[in-house]
């Protein structure tokens, strides 16, 4: 007999696998069936022919043989002379084919291979039966050799009745058949159970995640019971574990989930598409109030035994639909005040203008130096007034989409509109203004061209003594346009970098007109179609404003 597998084999089949493959006790009732159906003796063994379980040897000549000698430590278990040693398991595998063997005593066995794919498993050993009538010779020579008492074994032969030779090789066809399909149906078995395990594995994980994550979560059944949810559900809703789970959805927590919505996508919209996404549900929960919320779902793994689970994801987004409302209506708001400043107050301050204006032609230089000085501040403060409730007027209507609704609107026409309507103070200060090719994005161009008008003009009125060079780009970067105007002016704190997008809030003061509303009008713009603002400066050596434009 041999240790060597030489057919090789191409299944990787762990020792753990192989020892659950061939486990004895699951052997054993099909092996001692056979054995005492068929009255043969049986035995499995594994591949370098160690017996694996018990063997099944119905035969009186092997028990005597067998009990008389309770050490048995012979190579073959079915061989009573083994003057040769059997060779019967490595020619199985030499041969892939089964066996036919004799030992001295006149007995016979088979030997047949046990295989899952090509790989060899192990070997049945079926028989121990006389092929023809047994002889007194052989018997009494291995009675000798054994110690045994010849004229029992002899007797005990004689009654033994003798099974052909084609019969034992039918035998041995049987038993190699029933020992394949048992070996697969056990494999599969194994297989199924591993199977679970990872599923179960898969579900302890899905379990965890679902716990951990912040959003409320729901497993439910195919049928619609509520296997588990997460902490966040439980917190949220105001229900408890005990009379959450293993109830059905619509009756938990008072049948604050009968929503008729939600009826609709788990029971239609489920089993069709397996899934829905972002689905916005109203209602008024009996402990917690009016709710708004996006439903998700999705059916995910077969999990015995409550077949497809369906997870329910719930997003409460009442606040934030809350937040929306509020600013829409301070937009609203804002917008309103910004008509309420152009009618109701610039009426009244075009009435101030002119009456200093007049004031000042008849006045100047007839009544004292103060007072001359007095009616220049008025007027100064008439100017200023001016161009302030212009701004807010600007700032106001920065987010009106009826009056700049989108369109393809190009960057670089918008550009040279600003830098026409800039064109005095880009002589003056014999500024150098330089631009790449600009794209066409979705905007409204009169609002594109209001933030380069601010950022252009504010790189010219805060520039320095030497010559003022500023260069407009835009590169595409995933997706979105992001645009850069970077002056070589006199540049600002970075710490304030986020300061000067505020209402009113000016650095230079004095020293510069202006009404500290400009950025925060670009802020608004920019945001209002869905970009960021943001600047970078180095002080005394200028500054870059970079938006986004989404593409
Ligand atoms: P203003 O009417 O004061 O120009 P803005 O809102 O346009 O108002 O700008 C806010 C402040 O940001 C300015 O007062 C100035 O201090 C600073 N600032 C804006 N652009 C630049 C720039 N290109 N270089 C240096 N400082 C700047």
């Amino acid at each position: 007999m041999t240790n060597e597998n030489p057919q090789g084999s191409a299944l990787e089949i762990s020792p753990e696998l192989l020892a659950e493959l061939l486990d004895p006790e699951s052997w054993d009732k099909v092996l001692e069936t056979y054995s005492r159906t068929m009255r043969v003796a049986v035995a499995l063994t594994d591949t370098k022919g160690q017996l694996i379980g018990a063997c099944h040897n119905p035969q009186p000549v092997w028990s005597l043989a067998h009990d008389s000698r309770p050490g048995w430590g012979m190579d073959c278990l079915f061989c009573l002379a083994p003057h040769l040693p059997c060779t019967a398991v490595y020619d199985v595998f030499r041969t892939g084919q089964q066996v036919l063997v004799h030992d001295q005593a006149g007995l016979a066995h088979v030997a047949l291979p046990l295989s899952l794919g090509d790989r060899n498993v192990g070997v049945l050993l079926a028989g121990q039966v006389f092929d023809r009538y047994p002889e007194i010779l052989p018997l009494q020579r291995v009675a000798r050799d054994l110690n045994l008492p010849a004229q029992e074994l002899w007797q005990l032969a004689r009654k033994q009745i003798p099974i052909s030779r084609a019969s034992l090789q039918v035998y041995g066809d049987l038993l190699a058949t029933l020992g394949q399909a048992f070996l697969r149906q056990r494999f599969a078995a194994i297989l199924e159970r591993k199977l679970a395990e990872t599923h179960l594995q898969v579900r302890d994980y899905a379990e965890a995640v679902v716990e951990t994550v912040q959003q409320p979560l729901v497993i439910l059944s195919e049928d619609l019971i509520v296997l588990s949810a997460n902490r966040a559900f439980y917190e949220d809703f105001e229900v408890s574990k005990e009379e959450t789970e293993g109830r059905h959805i619509y009756e938990i927590g008072n049948e604050q989930w009968q929503i008729p919505g939600l009826r609709e996508l788990l029971e239609k919209v489920i089993p069709e598409q397996s899934e829905f996404q972002a689905f916005e549900v109203e209602h008024n929960f009996e402990h917690i109030g009016r709710k708004i919320m996006l439903l998700s779902a999705r059916g995910i793994f077969k999990t015995e035994p409550y077949g497809r689970t369906v997870l329910l994801a719930i997003e409460d987004i009442t606040a934030r639909r809350r937040a929306e409302v509020q600013l829409l209506r301070s937009n609203t708001d804002l917008q309103r005040f910004g008509s309420v400043i152009s009618h109701d107050l610039q009426e009244p301050l075009r009435t101030i203008g002119s009456f200093t204006q007049l004031l000042a032609k008849r006045y100047t230089g007839k009544l004292d130096s103060d007072a001359d000085e007095f009616i220049h501040f008025v007027q100064d403060g008439v100017v200023r007034m001016k161009a302030m409730i212009r701004d807010l007027l600007l700032y106001a209507k920065a987010t009106d989409s009826e009056e700049y609704p989108l369109e393809a609107t190009s960057a670089e026409l918008s550009l040279q509109e600003s830098l026409a309507n800039l064109q005095t103070a880009i002589e003056e200060s014999g500024a150098s203004i330089s631009y790449e090719p600009l794209p066409t994005v979705p905007y409204h161009p009169h609002q594109l061209g209001q933030v380069f008008q601010n950022l252009v003009g504010n790189a010219i009125k805060y520039r320095r003594e030497e010559l003022l060079q500023v260069r407009v780009s835009a590169v595409n970067k995933q997706g979105e346009w992001l645009f850069s105007v970077a002056d070589n002016g006199i540049g600002f704190e970075p710490a304030q970098a986020e300061n000067i997008f505020g209402v009113f809030k000016r650095l230079h003061g004095a020293r510069y007109e202006g009404t500290g509303i400009g950025l925060a009008t670009c802020r608004r713009i920019v945001e209002h179609y869905g970009g960021r603002i943001w600047a970078e400066s180095v002080p005394g050596t200028g500054s870059t404003f970079y938006f986004t434009i989404p593409g």
